[in-house]
C-alpha cells in the first residue's frame, strides 16, 4: 500500500494501521501525548469494535 499522496489531514490513522480484531480502518483518536524522539503518542480506539491500540507517528513536517 504505498500511495504517493499525502493527505494534509493529521487527525486520520497513519497508513497500514488496520484493526486486528475486525479490520477496519476507523479509529478515533482518545488522546493525543509527546513521547521520546519528538514523536507523538496517539491512543486510539476503534469505531467498530472499540479495540484500544497506541500509535506512535512522527509530527507532521519530519516525515522521512
Ligand atoms: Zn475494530
Amino acid at each position: 500500500m504505498n500511495q504517493p499522496m499525502k493527505r494534509p489531514v493529521t487527525e486520520d490513522a497513519p497508513r497500514g494501521l488496520v484493526c486486528r480484531t475486525c479490520g477496519c480502518r476507523h479509529f478515533r483518536v482518545l488522546y493525543t501525548r509527546r513521547a521520546w524522539g519528538g514523536r507523538l503518542l496517539r491512543r486510539r480506539v476503534c469505531r467498530h469494535c472499540g479495540r484500544r491500540i497506541t500509535t506512535y507517528e512522527q509530527p507532521a513536517g519530519s516525515l522521512v
